[in-house]
């Protein structure tokens, strides 16, 4: 029913010669799942160019919250609209911590990109230390909790989640396979009746030696992957166990 999902988050890396190499392996790809990769914004339109024609989805990393005006620097998502995105990565834990999104302008992002016709991947998460507290689920719940108050649950449904433990990211450290199915499984209760149908994606340190564990569990449905990614052959294994 949920038709698996494996996005690659290139973040700042790379460049015309390298993301070239990239684009042939990812058109080689064959594989059940949707892909969706996500370069720096500036080379957008080349990877667009560079995949026309397959079936690989382009998206931005972030956006601004605002539709347009003076913010120096900034891209709207009616731009990456505009030039041919399909998806919006919003809330990032790199974007909360290194740059101070709050959960509030991750819900207002969050509104944008949709009202522009593209679909957001929220993506929530939870610290070591609010880990080790006990805290994960209710953190998860008020990161997610308040992109429905301000967008709706109909519109969080119809989105992408991606659970994101911060302590997972580029570290080499991942959840088990257990312990990311129980955020998982908690995260579309909280979706309710028409959470059955969105796709929650699993991110941090995902690789082609642990990724069919983690695609075994029931509330799994693909992956979001950083480091990952920049290696064709290595998204290429991911892309097929999902
Ligand atoms: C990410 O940046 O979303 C991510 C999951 O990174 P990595 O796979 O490198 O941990």
């Amino acid at each position: 029913m949920r038709h698996p999902l494996v996005a690659g988050n290139w973040k700042m890396n790379g460049d015309s010669e390298s993301i070239a190499t990239l684009i042939s392996g990812l058109l080689e790809i064959q594989c059940e799942a949707d892909i969706a990769v996500f370069p720096p914004h500036i080379y957008i339109p080349l990877v667009i160019a560079g995949v026309g024609g397959s079936s690989v989805a382009v998206g931005g990393q972030s956006a601004s919250e605002h539709k347009a005006g003076a913010y120096t620097g900034e891209t709207s998502c009616q731009m990456l609209r505009d030039v041919g995105c399909q998806y919006v990565i919003v809330g990032h834990s790199e974007r909360r911590s290194i740059y101070g999104e709050s959960s509030q302008q991750v819900a207002e992002k969050f509104v944008v990109a949709q009202l522009s016709g593209m679909t957001p991947i929220l993506c929530v998460g939870e610290t070591l230390e609010q880990r080790d507290k006990g805290e994960t689920l209710n953190v998860i719940a008020e990161q997610l909790g308040l992109v429905i108050e301000l967008a709706g649950l109909d519109a969080v449904c119809k989105a992408v989640v991606a659970y994101e433990p911060v302590w997972a990211i580029g570290t080499g450290k991942t959840a088990t396979a257990e312990q990311a199915q129980s955020v998982h499984q908690d995260i579309r209760r909280q979706l309710g009746e028409s959470g059955a149908k969105t796709r929650i994606l699993y991110g941090g340190s995902v690789k082609a030696a642990n990724a069919a564990e983690l695609f075994l569990q029931p509330d799994i449905d693909g992956a979001l992957v950083g480091g990952a990614s920049l290696d064709v052959s290595e998204f290429s294994e991911i892309c097929k166990l999902a």
